[in-house]
């Protein structure tokens, strides 16, 4: 496996990015090479850096059980398209999760114990970009149809990860999603400074045939959800976890509050040509983003990118610690202060500060008041634009239950079984829908594994 002396003759190289002042003056990828993010000489080495260690602790902490050593190994000995093969074998889409997967296979590599880990996350990008520039990704076809039809509603990657395997399993999939386009948050949510948006074209080009998406089609309405599931053999709810946690201070009604979701989502239409100008555009603003997790950071990103004055992004909880705690050890995934590339690309970021009331003009916000928690004293921030990047509360269930009947739980997320079945027959649930708002590489291995689920209940009944 990899060099036997590989992890000391040669350091961790991370991906290169374009610099600062160049990529802020587009909406392309932050990272240098189209192709792969590292030249094949350095993947290579890269790869050879993976010590066999015997217990791979890097594929018990991928979601999918990437088989990390194996393909690692067969970059190392220039085998390419074997590489691929063995990713394929696990992961449907290593396009998205080599480009946005936080990569906790990584937190798991024994290498890190007391060395820097394997650069994983981009070696599965170059493999997947390898395989998609040498042809080698094509549409696997079943070798026979079932004439089982099954719906699935949500596009997002649980959805199109569950779709994917029904269809080369030989199933009837049609695909209903509310949006104009397919990819749910990949599309909608995800900057393309991030993902761009031809890498879900490219994905869409070869999923299976037997798949017939339904564009612009909220279940639930037309159709409702109970006559989506008297019309197929099986429904998946791959419907993601929507509901935006709101801020519930004096103020919150002014003009210049939005949420992050309707930011991002907007500058995501303008991008993909839905729509022609971004109401919430924040050129020559002060914007103020609440919430310092992924996706306040998204919204940095595109602030930058909008041409806002001034950004800072502002977080309740106190600042993690620059390397793991007693305990955070090994092979968790490590709880850290970390810089992201919008992060990098500028900003100012406060910790451990709340926010007590909004002020206005004219209906309109003008400034943000809080505290230093557990210090006295108010502070007063001037600002135009509020963006609140506060989480998630969970998915829009209402119409399930009523129409279907369908469990959650306390959360108000959808209850299922191990096998990803909910309380009513034939109906299953991946994704964030079941999890809460989460990460990608976990809707596609739940994606997978209620494909899984479903093909063999239907292969029962034929
Ligand atoms: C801004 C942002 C950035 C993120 N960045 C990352 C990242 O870098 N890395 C990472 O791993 N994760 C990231 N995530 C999380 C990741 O995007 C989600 O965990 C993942 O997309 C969940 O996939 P899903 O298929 O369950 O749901 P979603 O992607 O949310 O897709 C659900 C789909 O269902 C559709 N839908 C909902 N209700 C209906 C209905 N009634 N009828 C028809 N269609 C319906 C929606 O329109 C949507 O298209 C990010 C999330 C956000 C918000
Ligand atoms: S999907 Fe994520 S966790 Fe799994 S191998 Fe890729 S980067 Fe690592």
């Amino acid at each position: 496996m990899g060099k036997v002396t590989g992890f000391i003759e040669w350091q961790r190289i991370v991906p290169k990015k374009r610099p600062v002042a160049e990529r802020v003056r587009d909406w392309h990828e932050v990272e240098a090479a189209t192709h792969g993010p590292l030249e094949a000489d350095a993947l290579r080495t890269q790869s050879g850096r993976c010590m066999d260690c015997g217990v791979p602790f890097c594929t018990n902490g991928c979601p999918l059980a990437n088989p990390i050593p194996e393909f690692a190994d067969l970059v190392w000995r220039d085998r390419w398209h074997d590489a691929y093969r063995q990713l394929a074998a696990t992961n449907d889409f290593p396009e998205f999760t080599g480009r946005l997967c936080p990569a906790p296979c990584e937190g798991a590599c024994v290498l890190g114990i007391d060395d820097t880990p394997v650069t994983i996350e981009a070696i599965e990008k170059a493999i997947a970009e390898r395989a998609f520039a040498e042809g080698w990704v094509a549409a696997p076809v079943a070798r026979a149809r079932t004439g089982k039809r099954v719906a699935v509603v949500g596009s997002g990657p649980a959805g199109l990860a569950a779709a994917a395997q029904l269809a080369r399993a030989g199933h009837a999939v049609t695909v209903f999603e509310a949006n104009a386009k397919p990819g749910g948050l990949l599309r909608y949510g995800i900057p393309d400074f991030k993902m761009e948006k031809s890498v879900i074209e490219r994905r869409l080009a070869v999923l299976p045939p037997g798949i017939d998406f339904r564009c612009g089609v909220t279940v639930g309405r037309d159709p409702t959800w109970a006559a989506l599931r008297a019309d197929h053999d099986a429904l998946v709810i791959a419907i993601g976890a929507e509901r935006p946690r709101d801020l519930d201070v004096p103020g919150r009604e002014l003009a210049g509050v939005v949420l992050a979701m309707d930011y991002l989502v907007e500058q995501n239409r303008v991008i993909g040509g839905e729509l022609a100008h971004a109401a919430h555009d924040v050129r020559g603003k002060r914007v103020i983003i609440l919430g310092g997790g992924d996706t306040g950071s998204d919204c940095l990103g595109t602030a930058h990118r909008q041409g806002a004055a001034h950004v800072s992004q502002i977080e309740l909880l106190p600042a993690p610690p620059a390397a793991r705690g007693a305990t955070n050890p090994w092979p968790a995934w490590p709880l850290v202060f970390r810089t992201s590339s919008s992060q990098e690309e500028g900003g100012e970021r406060t910790f451990a500060f709340r926010t007590t009331h909004l002020t206005g003009e004219h209906g309109r916000l003008t400034a943000l008041h809080g505290e230093r928690v557990g210090e006295p004293g108010t502070i007063t921030l001037p600002v135009d634009t509020l963006i609140l990047a506060l989480g998630f509360t969970g998915p829009d269930t209402r119409l399930l239950v009523e129409q279907l009947g369908i469990a959650v739980d306390a959360r108000g997320n959808i209850v299922t079984d191990a096998r990803g079945a909910t309380n009513i027959q034939n109906v299953f649930c991946a994704g964030d829908a079941h999890r809460g708002a989460s990460l990608i590489v976990w809707a596609i291995a739940e994606g997978r594994a209620i494909a899984q689920a479903i093909d063999a209940d239907l292969r029962r009944a034929l």
